[in-house]
């Protein structure tokens, strides 16, 4: 049998969302073999849960996946009401995928929920929203959202936005790129730790990430990030961000960009899974091993070959296991640490 494997970040919902089918939560479900993730290549490789992000594409962002520009242009602000019809359009696909999964696939508020789904093996499935825009700045829709499952927000995606600045992509660059939370931010994070909803810090600038400590009175979270000492991207965390994150227990989840993994900033997918468990190592060595788990960035970014997609997942599982991990710890990297976590934010 296959590891259960929760993963902390994926773009499928935008991939399908683009489509613009209407088939879309269909083609999910039976597998349309397309990106890296449907529901059955998700089961074949064991993934039994993750966060979903709901992410709104700006008129013309520039999302790094090319060698021809490492430091692509910082993208534009993007208004409330464009982010909300996104916004809304995606939850309402990830609906449409609920009904249409017939109980093979389970939204989930609590670990409780995620465990009893994982049990049944039905996919534990986690709401995020990936950059707050689709929020009103004065949070009177937050609720809204909560009410429709909402667990997990990006206070930024790595844009501007009414929230923060978020960290351009520059490589090789310190995520120390700017400003960081706004006063509407601050209300924003006090906001959800009193509903009790994960702030990621993926997307945000180093300063951002100082700021959210700040006020922040949950784990630390950085999703889909890895280690800067390894490979010197915007995108990655400091070492000292890496112990806070540790101080917290929080998490963060190795993300399997190309782009952030290589020592070189390259975005070839002919990359070895060497690289991976040097992040691995590195992160365990300043968080501590309750603290790093997996945030693949599925559907949102070129992988390493060896993986190619969800059904590759055990690749990296085996790869473990070669450099001398143990079954304990690798049981805390594939599931154990994001339970721990999500129990810890959500509440038992
Ligand atoms: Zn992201």
């Amino acid at each position: 049998m296959t590891l259960p494997i929760i993963d902390g970040h994926n773009d499928v919902l935008l991939r399908l969302h683009e489509t613009k089918s209407p088939d879309a939560a269909r083609h999910f479900v039976q597998g349309d073999g397309a990106g890296h993730l449907d529901l059955p290549r998700m089961r074949e490789g064991g993934m039994a849960g993750g966060f979903f992000a709901i992410f709104s594409p700006g008129a013309h962002e520039t999302v790094p996946d090319a060698d021809e520009d490492l430091n692509p242009p910082y993208a534009g602000a993007l208004s409330q009401r464009a982010a909300e019809r996104s916004a809304l359009a995606m939850l309402a696909l990830r609906d449409a995928i609920f009904t249409e999964a017939q109980g093979a696939v389970t939204a989930c508020t609590t670990v409780a929920e995620m465990r009893a789904a994982m049990a049944a093996g039905s996919l534990a499935f986690i709401t995020h929203i990936e950059g707050a825009e689709a929020i009103k700045p004065d949070l009177s829709n937050l609720q809204d959202y909560y009410a429709r499952g909402l667990r997990s927000i990006g206070t930024v995606w790595s844009r501007p936005n009414a929230f923060g600045v978020g960290v351009p992509f520059r490589f090789p660059a310190s995520p120390d790129q700017g400003r960081g939370l706004t006063p509407e931010g601050e209300a924003l994070v006090r906001e959800c730790n009193r509903l009790r909803i994960l702030i990621d810090c993926s997307h945000i600038t180093e300063r951002g990430f100082w700021d959210i400590a700040k006020v922040s009175k949950a784990p630390l979270v950085a999703t889909h990030s890895n280690a800067h000492a390894v490979a010197a991207s915007s995108r990655n965390l400091t070492d000292e961000q890496l112990r806070a994150i540790g101080a917290t227990r929080g998490m963060a989840g190795l993300n399997f960009a190309t782009g952030f993994l290589r020592p070189d900033g390259r975005w070839t997918t002919d990359t070895s899974l060497d690289v991976m468990l040097r992040h691995l190592d590195h992160m365990i060595t300043l968080a501590g091993e309750d603290c790093v788990g997996l945030g693949s960035d599925f559907d949102g970014a070129r992988i390493p070959a060896p993986i190619g997609d969800a059904r590759g997942l055990p690749n990296l599982v085996q790869a473990m296991r070669d450099a001398g991990y143990g079954e304990m710890l690798i049981g805390k990297i594939t599931s154990g640490n994001w339970l721990r976590v999500l129990e810890e934010t959500w509440g038992a």
